[in-house]
């Protein structure tokens, strides 16, 4: 049986260029000067054109038909248009891209230029994804983002005469000043935008941010002193689900929100385990091996890989990517945890076809252990968060997480 959803493929192409640095950002991307951008786009694309060696080297598939892609970031809209045209040209070259794709750039506002813009029309860019955060200008601006509610509004109107009206627009629940009435506000003005998606993240609190850092260690110079409570950031995230849901925005993962048929086809094909290829710096991909796809069986394997986190060392080619195959048990782990993150949940007569009956009864005593703290529900034959469990996520993935290391442990005595 050939592997579902593996002929077409997924391209992410990060760029990590920012005009300043968010203090909550915990990303591989920095202010770097213009003149990198040639240097780092003629990296991208002759790594796009090695992919296909490299692949067949470690004797992985690499569909050659693409059907979506995204540009990532970083704010990939400080691209000029002449590497977005060499960028989507290299693209079309080394791969087959579907007319029906899906391709997304993220954006921030305020910072897409016309000339970018129209050369994002022209490769065929069909959807914007813009890191608004938060509509109060005041919260904006403490978080180091140097946009207005005014020129997101503004950005909106641009981008929909240009064409482009599969937009989403990004929230983040527990910037330093924000409260629950000012999070209202923000929840509200994103609906009345009318934009068909928005995706709804919760403050991240570890030492790869500034405001991270200040948040474990003290101190005010990030405002970690006025930065809501835990509660009231889960209090914020409740409300914004049923404020979107009354508008039409369906939850259908964790943190995303959706008009029927306007879900994110990209970022579904993580969560589905459908393979991808990352280019760019620290990027991954997720590519199955060769021989697996004739016969899906207990021993299919998957390839992960993630390139250096250096620019530098990116653009020189001197960082090698890590590469590691996933047993089985570890894609069936994976396959729990990215699979719960979806609304629809997890299948347990696809996991059971896909992985077998051993390693599949072994997980569903951890369903049941979790069902009974009111974190899963598995009404017949599939399983779910509930909503208890969407806000204590980190926690369920964990008991998934521990079982596979209990697993390894007891095959290496
Ligand atoms: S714009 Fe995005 S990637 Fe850049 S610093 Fe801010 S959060 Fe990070």
């Amino acid at each position: 049986m050939a592997v579902p959803g593996s002929d077409q493929l997924g391209l992410y192409i990060s760029i990590p260029f920012c005009r300043s640095k968010c203090t909550y950002c915990n990303f591989a991307s920095g202010v770097f000067p213009a003149h990198e951008h040639a240097r780092y786009v003629q990296r991208l694309i002759a790594e796009m054109r090695q992919a296909r060696t490299w692949s067949e080297s470690l004797g992985a598939h690499l569909p050659e038909a693409v059907d979506t892609i995204y540009l990532g970031g970083g704010t990939p809209s400080l691209l000029e248009s002449e590497f977005v045209d060499q960028l989507f040209h290299a693209i079309r070259t080394e791969f087959s891209l579907s007319p029906e794709s899906e391709i997304t750039v993220e954006c921030a506002p305020g910072q897409l230029s016309d000339d970018t813009l129209a050369a994002f029309v022209r490769a065929g860019v069909n959807r914007i994804s813009l890191g608004v955060q938060s509509f109060i200008d005041s919260e904006a601006r403490q978080s180091g983002r140097l946009h207005t509610r005014q020129i997101v509004l503004n950005d909106l109107v641009r981008l929909r005469s240009a064409g482009i009206r599969n937009l989403n627009l990004d929230l983040i629940a527990g910037l330093p000043g924000q409260t629950f009435a000012s999070w209202v506000e923000s929840v509200s003005t994103l609906i009345s935008t009318g934009v068909p998606h928005a995706s709804v993240y919760m403050l991240e609190v570890d030492d790869e941010s500034r405001l991270g850092r200040e948040l474990l260690s003290g101190g005010a110079r990030y405002h970690a002193d006025v930065v809501p409570t835990d509660d009231t950031i889960a209090r914020m995230y409740e409300y914004a689900i049923e404020a979107f849901n009354d508008a039409g925005l369906v939850q259908y993962e964790i943190s995303n929100f959706a008009r029927s048929g306007h879900e994110s086809s990209h970022n579904l094909r993580y969560w589905q385990r459908r393979p991808y290829l990352g280019l760019g710096l620290d990027a991954s991909s997720m590519l199955r091996e060769s021989t697996s796809l004739a016969e899906s069986d207990e021993s299919a394997y998957v390839l992960r890989s993630t390139t250096a986190d250096d620019l530098n060392g990116y653009i020189a080619g001197s960082q090698p990517s890590e590469t590691a195959w996933l047993s089985p048990d570890r894609q069936h782990e994976e396959a729990w945890f990215l699979g719960l993150r979806l609304n629809e949940g997890v299948s347990i007569a696809a996991l059971r076809r896909e992985f077998g009956h051993h390693r599949l009864a072994r997980s569903l005593e951890i369903v049941t252990r979790l069902a009974a703290r009111g974190l899963l529900t598995s009404a017949g034959p599939v399983v779910r968060l509930t909503p208890q469990g969407r806000l204590l996520s980190n926690d369920v993935f964990q008991e998934f997480l521990e079982q596979a290391g209990a697993e390894h442990a007891s095959a290496a005595r």
